[in-house]
């Protein structure tokens, strides 16, 4: 390790998470998923595995913010229609959104959980950091929430880089949720001092978002990227899309790297229909992380997205904390199956081509 780097990385962590915003359906009702399991079940892993003795491991709580904060990203119609849902006991906003009880505090804390994540890396107090946070946001929209997501916790996040702490750097984002963040792309679509790019798996009944030819507007053209994957794909193919990241990411040169960590790739989540196992989700952070050593001194902040079944979960987490931490990861016993026979190489070499000819006009080193 070199001199003078920060070896400290960040847990954004509030029992709240795990206990608030609790749907009151049945599993497996979709909107059941989304559950306080989700963070008690990484916690207990967490602890399981003793990473909170690790001297490299930093708890840190989400920051405390006011109404004004969410302003930032959302109007006054959208924060009151969660406030009023959420006095009045609850409900079902839409068919894949719900509201608890306690809801709207949750999901501001949340949106602090990721500031804090950001601040915390960008004064080097640690030098990455995870959000451990729910519900998630990449779906939520300004004027409306959407896909089990309430407030757009990375969006509101990075405005409030930009208004409250001047920091006005390019920043990219990464987004490997198995399902396009239309809310998060759509707030820097014409922005291109914010590059979004997802991987995601193509979605034939609303394929209409996220395909290759969506590529932003106006100055942001060629700052929004998209990298569609068949179903079924698995471990040995999904990382080909670093052949198309990694020259961008030299090109765009940022400051500092988001990854909205959506888990729903998990071979066994019960909404992705992607093959990957804790293993894909390891080796990504370890060349991501190679990646950001050269170009933005290593500065990575992972917010918790999707990602629903609960054993995997916890294991993926984990995957990704043992990778910043440089240390050895097995995969799990239980993911040891079989997909060989199963490769998509042959669909994700066509569409790496083609979105590389899309997006050659914008980035010079591709
Ligand atoms: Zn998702």
């Amino acid at each position: 390790m070199q001199k003078n780097y920060n070896p400290l990385i960040g847990l954004i962590i509030d029992d709240d998470f795990a206990k608030k915003h609790d749907p009151p359906y049945p599993n497996p009702v979709f909107l059941s998923y989304e559950t306080p399991l989700r963070i008690s079940v990484i916690l207990n892993y967490f602890e399981r595995m003793n990473l909170f003795r690790n001297e490299r491991i930093k708890k840190l709580s989400p920051r405390t913010i006011e109404e004004d904060i969410l302003h930032l990203a959302h109007s006054q119609y959208h924060i009151d229609t969660i406030k009023r849902l959420t006095n009045f006991g609850g409900g079902i906003l839409s068919e894949d959104v719900f509201i608890a009880p306690d809801t709207y505090s949750i999901a501001k804390k949340a949106v602090g959980g990721v500031i804090e994540a950001m601040v915390s890396v960008l004064e080097n107090k640690v030098k990455q950091a995870f959000a451990l946070v729910r519900p998630p946001g990449h779906h939520a929209f300004r004027e409306e929430a959407s896909g089990l997501c309430i407030f757009n916790n990375i969006a509101t996040a990075i405005f409030y880089l930009r208004e409250k702490e001047q920091y006005k750097k390019r920043i990219a984002i990464i987004d490997i949720d198995d399902h396009y963040g239309d809310g998060l792309a759509r707030y820097f679509y014409e922005d291109p001092s914010v590059l979004y790019f997802s991987i995601h798996e193509f979605d034939f009944l609303e394929g209409d978002v996220g395909f290759i030819s969506d590529i932003g507007a106006g100055d942001g053209r060629g700052t929004s990227i998209n990298f569609p994957i068949p179903m079924y794909t698995t471990d040995e193919d999904f990382l080909a899309f670093f052949d198309v990241i990694t020259p961008i990411l030299n090109d765009f040169n940022p400051d500092l790297i988001v990854v909205p960590a959506g888990f729903d790739m998990y071979f066994a989540d019960p909404v992705g229909n992607i093959l990957l196992t804790s293993k894909s989700y390891y080796e990504f952070t370890k060349r991501l992380l190679q990646l950001a050593k050269q170009i933005c001194d290593g500065k990575i902040v992972f917010s918790l997205e999707g990602g629903y079944n609960l054993i995997g979960l916890p294991i993926c987490c984990y995957a990704i904390i043992s990778a910043l931490l440089d240390e050895k990861f097995s995969s799990h016993p239980y993911e040891e199956l079989d997909f060989s026979g199963r490769s998509k190489i042959r669909e994700i070499t066509k569409i790496k081509k083609s979105l590389i000819k899309t997006l050659r006009p914008f980035w010079d080193s591709l």
